[in-house]
């Protein structure tokens, strides 16, 4: 991974290199095929990463974390989303999404119980929150969960859920006052193993090692003691982590960026075609200078808006850039790269895969035109 390091500290550089290290150790390229093409979670990846404490990287000390900054998170996740893009997200969906509920919203007693098994590897965790009719709009989700004396009962379809086939608990967001708009919003923390629940692999483009899935909720009942923070107050609890997703969303696909751009340029150095390598075609080697550009560009607006939030600024604007830029950026490198790989980028391998795995990033987690919205929104449109 030999690119500029926007002034990351030794510490920074010793963290990618070591990640990037045991990843290359426990997961290597042969392997990184073999399970996108039997869609399986990266569990041995997964469990080598928890033995070596990345876990608990984003988490506080006092539960056994490291307490990253924003800066760390991004140079770490640009290293996964170099090395693998599903082994990055089976690492988020636990690490980031599920732990970040807990460690904001949950009680003291749940941190305690959840956390250091967490960080162990020992449990992991999805967030449900889309349904099939309301993903961008969440406000207007359907699934109903409801008090009955010491419980809640939740009804209900969620789909796209990633890595819910893997997952222990799951962070369910429901309606608990149908009719209060988006007051009527709760977030609960559900045992994927309770009776009631049914999980259903899905059929995606990419994402094949962290499949979503769709779940059924038949009244599925839990302790009234898993409502996370306040009945009705789901809404800023799911605003107040958007920022540092955004931020290691944008960090995932500048990785991702990255590694297609080493990928083809190696090919296009070794490939002949009319007696001469293609690079010496001004066409190919334009399209280089291009990904190389668009690559440098999600870099620079992913660790420009880790800076600034570590300042501890607002950041709407620089995370929510970022992700549009860094996802858009990634998108396009892939397109360009199988262009220049012809035959051989468009047949199974790793080009394909990467292709595959590049089409999320403007969809998933905020898709572009909502972000674009909230990018208006703050310029004052
Ligand atoms: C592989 C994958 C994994 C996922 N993992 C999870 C997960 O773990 N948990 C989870 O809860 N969800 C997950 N999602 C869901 C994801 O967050 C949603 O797909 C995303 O929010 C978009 O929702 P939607 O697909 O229902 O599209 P819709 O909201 O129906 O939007 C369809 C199109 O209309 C556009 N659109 C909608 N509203 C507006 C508007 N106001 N202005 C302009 N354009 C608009 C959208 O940008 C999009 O292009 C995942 C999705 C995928 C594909």
């Amino acid at each position: 991974m030999p690119y500029k390091t926007f002034g990351f500290t030794e510490e920074q550089i010793l963290m990618r290199d070591s990640i990037l290290g045991l990843l290359g150790r426990v997961l290597p390229d042969e392997m990184k095929l073999e399970l996108d093409k039997t869609s399986t979670f990266p569990e041995a990846a997964f469990k080598a990463i928890a033995a070596d404490g990345w876990l608990g990287l984003p988490i506080e000390a006092e539960y056994g974390g490291a307490e990253a900054s924003n800066m760390d998170m991004a140079v770490f996740i640009e290293a996964m989303g170099y090395y693998h893009y599903g082994v990055r997200s089976a690492y988020m969906t636990t690490a980031i999404y599920g732990a970040s509920h807990l460690r904001f919203h949950a009680s003291e007693a749940q941190r305690k119980l959840m956390l250091p098994p967490l960080i162990a590897g020992e449990l992991k965790m999805c967030i449900a929150y889309s349904e099939p009719d309301s993903g961008s709009d969440m406000a207007g989700i359907r699934t109903r969960a409801v008090r009955q004396g010491d419980n809640y009962v939740i009804n209900g379809q969620k789909i796209y859920i990633t890595n819910a086939h893997v997952s222990d608990w799951m962070v369910v967001a429901a309606k608990t006052d149908p009719d209060a708009g988006r007051r009527g919003l709760s977030l609960f923390l559900v045992d994927s193993k309770s009776s009631g629940l049914t999980i259903r692999n899905m059929d995606p483009l990419g994402s094949r090692t962290s499949l979503p899935n769709e779940v059924f909720f038949d009244d599925v009942t839990i302790p009234a003691e898993n409502l996370l923070g306040a009945e009705g107050g789901a809404w800023p609890m799911l605003m107040r982590g958007l920022n540092q997703e955004r931020l290691l969303l944008a960090a995932t696909s500048a990785g991702h960026c990255m590694r297609i751009l080493e990928l083809v340029k190696e090919f296009a150095i070794n490939r002949k075609a009319f007696g001469k390598p293609i690079t010496a075609y001004q066409a190919v080697s334009h399209k280089l200078a291009d990904m190389y550009m668009l690559t440098e560009g999600a870099r620079q607006a992913t660790f420009h808006a880790a800076q600034m939030l570590d300042a501890g600024e607002d950041a709407v604007l620089e995370t929510t850039t970022a992700k549009i830029v860094a996802t858009e950026n990634n998108y396009k490198v892939a397109d360009m790269g199988m262009q220049i790989m012809g035959g051989a980028g468009y047949m199974a391998g790793e080009m394909q895969r990467l292709f595959r795995e590049a089409r999320l990033g403007p969809i998933g987690g905020g898709t572009s035109e909502i972000l674009r919205n909230v990018i208006g929104q703050r310029i004052g449109l």
